[in-house]
């Protein structure tokens, strides 16, 4: 047996989606840029793609354009931003949780001469609005603040910080990738100037995601070649890997509530669950502004990686803190901004579980879990009834 739940790393694909996806890996191969009936009907794909995730996300279909996933959208997002607007400053903000495709980013542009402000959280992991206000300045260009966070699940108040940016008349991104299936919105609505998603987040293929930018935005070309996506990012179109992705979007949006219903209810029973039959656990993360699937609980005097190898070894999948840290021995920056010690988030798993997920594995995880935890505890040194 297998229990996949780890929803928050990737997603295995829909069979809607997949069998959506086959013509375009192998029989419609014509490539888009090309003048003739092959490749102008795939161009024509394309183009419906593109509308179908304009129309989800109320934007314009000028204003989406493919990438090749999270990563590339949320550098394509803050570089291209960030170089068009040195002429009015060179200073960003960002947070202290975001995801290493932003942080990242923001390290390198700081190599460049950008001067970066992180902004701090509380305790669940929300943005400081206040201490926001108070670093925006005259050459501020950019606020780069994730939607939903990656590791902890919390989601962020992405209309008052898009308030701050619009006031100030500064650019706003937001790496969505997490919150997108999860939670419906509208950049118009939201004022989001930017944001970024990616297929294998919501049960769609791996290897394609979206930048939303909205028209007028400033921005520098992102990928030199060829003039594909209105000449921002160059590269033969992965149109099989696009068409799955609009389609995993429409069908995540089209099952929303009712997925996220059965996964928070999932969700929740476990908290329950844990929280009654181990003792010493925190859940970290804000437990009303929270991703559906979310759990990320510490277990004090136990090693979150023991867990992993215990729960591996019987079909079990989880992480502890961040699947992009895992293997190294740095705690994770998230659980170190939420105010978890060293050893705390050395203590610390994820479960993420999303909507293929059941009750019988649910009940398997807890059983297993609750085993496996209490004997790495009778082996401690540390831990005394
Ligand atoms: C997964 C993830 C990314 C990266 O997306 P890829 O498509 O894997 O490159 C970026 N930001 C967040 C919050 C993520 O969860």
């Amino acid at each position: 047996m297998e229990i996949y739940l780890d929803n928050a790393a990737t997603t295995q694909m829909d069979d809607i989606v997949f069998e959506k996806m086959i013509p375009y890996l192998k029989d419609n191969f014509g490539n888009p840029s090309s003048a003739y009936k092959i490749g102008r009907d795939n161009k024509k794909v394309i183009e419906n793609a593109r509308k179908e995730v304009a129309e989800i996300l109320n934007a314009s279909p000028s204003e989406i354009y493919f990438t090749s996933g999270g990563s590339e959208a949320d550098n394509m997002a803050l570089k291209g931003i960030a170089l068009a607007n040195i002429d009015k400053g060179k200073h960003i903000i960002t947070s202290k949780i975001e995801h290493p495709a932003v942080l990242d980013t923001c390290k390198e542009l700081e190599r460049e001469g950008f001067e970066i402000s992180y902004i701090g959280v509380d305790e669940n992991g929300i943005i400081d609005l206040t201490e926001l206000e108070n670093k925006v300045r005259k050459d501020t260009i950019l606020i780069s603040i994730m939607f939903a966070n990656n590791e902890i699940g919390t989601i962020q108040p992405i209309k008052k910080i898009s308030k701050i940016a619009k006031e100030n008349d500064i650019a706003f991104h937001t790496d969505s990738v997490q919150a997108i299936g999860n939670i419906r919105i509208d950049v118009k609505e939201m004022n989001i100037d930017s944001l970024s998603l990616s297929a294998h987040k919501f049960y769609g293929p791996k290897g394609v995601g979206v930048l939303y930018l909205r028209d007028g935005i400033k921005f520098r070309k992102y990928l030199n070649g060829g003039h594909q996506e209105r000449n921002k990012r160059a590269g033969t179109e992965n149109v099989a890997g696009i068409v799955g992705l609009a389609k995993a979007m429409s069908l995540s949006y089209k099952n929303l509530e009712e997925n996220n219903k059965q996964t928070i209810e999932l969700r929740d029973y476990f908290i329950d669950e844990i929280k009654k039959n181990i003792e010493k656990i925190q859940i970290n993360g804000d437990l009303e502004d929270r991703l559906p699937g979310n759990i990320n609980v510490s277990f004090k005097f136990v090693e979150a990686d023991n867990i992993l190898y215990e729960l591996d070894k019987r079909g079990i999948y989880i992480a502890t803190g961040s699947a992009c840290t895992t293997g190294s021995i740095e705690s994770s920056h998230v659980l170190k901004a939420i105010g978890l010690s060293d050893v705390m988030a050395h203590s610390t798993i994820r479960i993420s579980i999303g909507k293929y997920n059941t009750r019988e594995e649910i009940d398997y995880t807890i059983k297993c879990l609750i085993e496996i935890v209490n004997n790495l505890r009778r082996l401690s040194p540390l831990y005394s009834e």
